[in-house]
């Protein structure tokens, strides 16, 4: 396999996904934008009941391996149209409360059509002197839409239940390997995948690469994926924290920008997210020196991946991930660098070749008698 990873056709892909709106539970845009770039590429493609997109890569021999990324992202939920026509809403996913005034909204009406707003926020000149110093409660918070009346809004084809973004678009910034945009988490691990499935030949296993929906809101499609392919091992691809920026001590930044992928080791508050199948996170590091990979080793303090999901599937299915760097994560003008998923796709297509029976039957798992 010659793995010819071109850095202008991530930025192309990320930019194309980035912008596709797709909250949890409303990944349809998305996945058609999806079908169309690897249907080319793959052996079979499908939608499960759930709304996953999953691609099947026939290997040579025995053994299945399911790769996951994520296809949704966070956003809000209209959930009241005031007589006004100013709209209240809830977050889908995590959304720090902090983040949401004073951005512009992309909302999706129940036609598909797109209506641009904002989230309104008062003034410095008639704020109090207290409120300068406190976050605003997402409760607290609305978006203005320049309509003037309830009717005006329905209208225009929103209704309780309506989604909504952040809008924001993929840019470069001053070293052009390095961009901003929302939602890298977790469509910068939906390009890994898919840049790894048009790579990927002559593996020794059947690869399952499963683009999957509301991740964001409790690892969902990952699961029932998982039972239904029930593959041998899981490997997911998601974005982890780059703290290396200003104010955060060298000791707190858990992975740094353009150093190269972070096998997983673990994740959640105290481990109760994944700890990585020993012998997926051997294989990710010995993958990763032995093709001279720069890689990083992510303990992870909070939050998990679908990889989580998938390890408690039917009687257990060994489970690790490889992660993108990623700054500013949920907010919509998260960084990673172009280096950075250009390793990660020649770790996860080298990895993904190294699996064969006798390492499932030897090292992953072992009959004693
Ligand atoms: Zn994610």
């Amino acid at each position: 396999m010659t793995v010819e990873i071109n850095k202008e056709d991530i930025f192309r892909l990320a930019k194309k996904l980035c912008e596709t709106p797709s909250p949890s539970g409303f990944e349809s845009e998305i996945r058609e934008v999806l079908i169309e770039e690897i249907r080319d590429y793959v052996d079979e493609l499908w939608i499960d009941s759930m709304g996953n997109l999953i691609a099947k890569k026939a290997g040579q021999g025995e053994g299945k391996v399911m790769i996951a990324a994520h296809m949704d992202e966070i956003g809000l939920m209209i959930t009241n149209i005031d007589k006004n026509g100013f709209l209240r809403f809830v977050p889908v996913g995590g959304w720090s409360p902090r983040i949401l005034p004073a951005q512009r909204v992309l909302i999706r009406t129940i036609d598909g059509n797109t209506v641009h707003g904002v989230i309104g926020i008062k003034p410095p000149h008639i704020e109090k002197p207290e409120e300068r110093q406190k976050v605003i409660p997402l409760e607290n918070l609305f978006i203005d839409i320049g309509v003037t009346s309830d009717e005006e809004a329905k209208k225009l084809g929103i209704e309780v239940g309506s989604i909504a973004v952040i809008e924001s678009t993929v840019e470069r910034l001053g070293n052009p390997d390095v961009i901003t945009g929302r939602a890298f988490d977790d469509k910068i691990g939906v390009v890994t995948a898919v840049e790894t499935l048009k790579v990927l030949e002559d593996s020794k296993v059947d690869a399952y690469f499963v683009f999957t929906v509301q991740e964001e809101v409790g690892l969902k499609g990952a699961r029932t994926a998982a039972f239904s392919i029930n593959p041998d091992i899981g490997i997911a691809i998601d974005v982890t924290i780059a703290a290396d920026v200003p104010g955060t001590p060298e000791h707190a930044k858990i992975v740094k920008l353009g150093k190269g992928p972070a096998i997983k080791v673990m994740d959640g508050r105290a481990g109760s997210g994944l700890i990585a199948h020993p012998a997926i996170r051997d294989l990710l590091i010995a993958v990763a020196k032995e093709e001279k990979i720069p890689y990083q080793l992510e303990v992870l303090p909070g939050g998990t991946t679908d990889a989580s999901a998938i390890q408690i599937t039917r009687e257990g299915i060994p489970a690790g991930a490889i992660s993108i760097p990623t700054r500013y994560i949920h907010s919509p003008i998260e960084i990673v660098h172009l280096e950075d998923v250009t390793n990660a796709v020649k770790l996860l297509a080298k990895a993904i070749k190294k699996v064969d029976s006798a390492w499932i039957n030897n090292v992953l798992r072992r009959r004693i008698k």
